[in-house]
């Protein structure tokens, strides 16, 4: 007899391990599909401060282990294996991953979404030792200090008006002419004294001492270079979701994240997208756990009018 599964979950990240949790202690027969190890960009960032209930601040591998282990614990599967393909469109899904085919009457679908890097040398030996990705994740570890945002677009913007609330220093480089981002940003940006505006510049360098200590800037126009001391370079020039595999099935924005609204459900009957993948305003671990519960309670849902 082939296994069909109540809910397959792809990605392992807290959106998967979440609608896991939930779905597991509604009684469906539940399995996450994960093609590295539990957590997903979570995991890779050693103090998480703003997710409730850790008042000193949790370790994101260790919060990814917990969340697995409850997960688990009310029944949830994991297999780590890379999905390959999948067929979404009949009452069967049909996923197809590096060690085999997984069939399921529902799929939750948690892959998440990766920072756009600069692409430069000491850029990924220096993450999480200067180098960050996230404004609103470490911000707060820059308090009183210089930090640069690179980048010119919305989230750029944001991230160097909230920067600038908290650091003494805030250096935008931007390889453009002027900002990206909508209106709304430009007047507050030109009236916050403490912003420094870098046009026509690119990042090609870090300069460190265990962490970084500076940043070294092309002028794009004239290839004249500079040194710009700071403790901290985020950088805000985009994701890239995890979508390529539903490309043709599911719709998808112009950015290429997932169409689903609040309900997470998507343009297909008994698919959900939850997390990072979907089209929302904030890619939090919070907004993210948020997102697994309600996609549970829709599947469910489905499940039981499919009965
Ligand atoms: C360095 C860093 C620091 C951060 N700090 C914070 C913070 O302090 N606070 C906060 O709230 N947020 C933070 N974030 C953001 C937060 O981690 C994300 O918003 C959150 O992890 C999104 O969860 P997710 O489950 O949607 O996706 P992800 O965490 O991206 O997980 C997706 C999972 O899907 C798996 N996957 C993808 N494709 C496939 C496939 N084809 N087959 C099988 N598996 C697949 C991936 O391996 C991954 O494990 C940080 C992010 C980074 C990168």
């Amino acid at each position: 007899m082939e296994h069909i599964y109540d809910v397959v979950i792809i990605g392992g990240g807290p959106a998967g391990y979440t609608a896991a949790l939930y779905a597991a202690r509604a009684g469906r027969d539940t399995v996450i599909l994960e093609k590295l190890s539990a957590g997903g960009q979570m995991a890779t960032t050693a103090q998480i401060d703003n997710y409730p209930g850790f008042d000193e601040g949790v370790d994101g591998f260790e919060l990814a282990m917990k969340m697995q282990q409850q997960a688990e614990r009310f029944g949830a599967k994991t297999e780590l294996a890379e999905v390959q393909e999948v067929k979404l469109a009949g009452e069967v899904k049909e996923i197809t991953t590096d060690s085999g085919m997984i069939k399921g009457r529902t799929v939750i679908i948690a892959t998440g979404a990766n920072p756009r890097k600069m692409g430069i040398a000491k850029e990924d030996s220096l993450i999480g030792r200067g180098v960050g990705y996230c404004a609103h994740c470490d911000g707060m570890f820059y308090r009183g200090k210089t930090v640069a945002v690179v980048g010119g677009g919305n989230t750029a913007a944001a991230d160097a008006l909230l920067l600038s609330r908290i650091c003494e220093r805030v250096h935008l480089v931007h390889r453009r002419e002027e900002l990206r981002a909508t209106k709304i940003y430009h007047e507050p940006m030109m009236q916050a004294e403490n912003i420094k505006f870098h046009w026509n510049a690119k990042v090609v360098d870090l300069t460190e001492e265990g962490k970084v200590t500076g940043m070294v800037l092309e002028n794009v126009k004239t290839g004249e270079k500079e040194t710009v001391p700071c403790d901290g370079v985020f950088v805000s020039i985009g994701r890239e979701p995890a979508t390529e595999l539903f490309a043709g099935q599911i719709d998808l924005d112009e950015s290429g994240y997932i169409l689903a609204d609040e309900t997470t459900r998507t343009n297909i009957p008994g698919v959900f997208a939850v997390g990072d993948v979907r089209q929302k305003a904030l890619r939090q671990v919070v907004t993210a756990v948020a997102d697994g519960a309600v996609a549970s309670h829709y599947a469910d849902e489905y499940l039981a009018e499919q009965a």
